[in-house]
């Protein structure tokens, strides 16, 4: 998933509705806003853009900016959309791509190395860049590769940590596939590290999270995290 296509992508796609099953499991946000009255509400999806509008107009004065002026009138709206895009996975359920499975017998290690993602880290509200390193070992049956993107995608659009991110990743994968092992890395470099506060521009932060067979069998493992770093 490169970032040209994440930022093409428009909030009519990319906020989805909550299904049941995420209602019921807790992994979705608060029930429709109170304030989502207008069209362009309907149209993203109960995301209550004119809520984020007047917090972004709040900060702006509050920073003693004036958000009347000419350059900022229209960012309150465009900051909006931007959160609406940024936090789509909140109503979406990444679980589903993986439901279109391939009988395939086929044992060995799945790797997709290097999807890129951008999420939001909960703290801060800046974002966290990286990539996602996914592996699993099936147990007759196959999901398709781009599928295993597209989890990494959605489950990123939400406000977390990336310890959550990373684990939320590797349970759907053994969940929804019955894999015997699952393998998640995660590589990222924190905003909130580099630009504030410490501001340690560079530095990585890496996650991972093991399950089944890469967690219990050490050479497993050992193999795994050698194929996921290349050497
Ligand atoms: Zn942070």
């Amino acid at each position: 998933m490169s970032i040209a296509e994440i930022t093409m992508s428009n909030n009519s796609q990319a906020v989805r509705p909550l299904n049941e099953a995420e209602s019921q499991n807790g992994n979705g946000v608060d029930r429709p806003p109170k304030h989502a009255t207008s069209q362009q509400n309907r149209e993203s999806n109960e995301v209550d853009l004119r809520a984020i509008e007047s917090a972004v107009k709040t900060i702006l004065k509050a920073v003693g900016e004036d958000p009347e002026r000419d350059g900022l009138l229209d960012t309150p709206a465009r900051v909006a959309r931007m959160y609406a895009e940024m936090f789509s996975g909140l109503r979406a359920n990444p679980g589903r791509h993986l439901q279109v499975t391939f009988p395939e017998e086929y044992n060995e290690v799945v790797l997709v190395r290097d999807i890129e993602f951008c999420s939001m880290c909960e703290h801060h509200l800046l974002p966290f860049r990286g990539k996602a390193h996914v592996a699993y070992i099936p147990e007759g049956r196959v999901t398709g590769l781009s599928k295993l993107a597209r989890v990494v995608e959605e489950v990123a659009r939400r406000p977390q940590v990336q310890e959550r991110m990373t684990q939320t990743i590797a349970d759907l994968i053994e969940g929804e596939l019955g894999a015997t092992a699952v393998a998640v890395v995660v590589e990222a470099e924190h905003s909130c590290m580099s630009i504030r506060g410490i501001r340690k521009a560079g530095s990585s932060t890496i996650t991972s999270a093991m399950r089944g067979g890469f967690r219990h069998n050490v050479s497993s493992r050992a193999e795994i995290l050698s194929l996921i770093h290349g050497h």
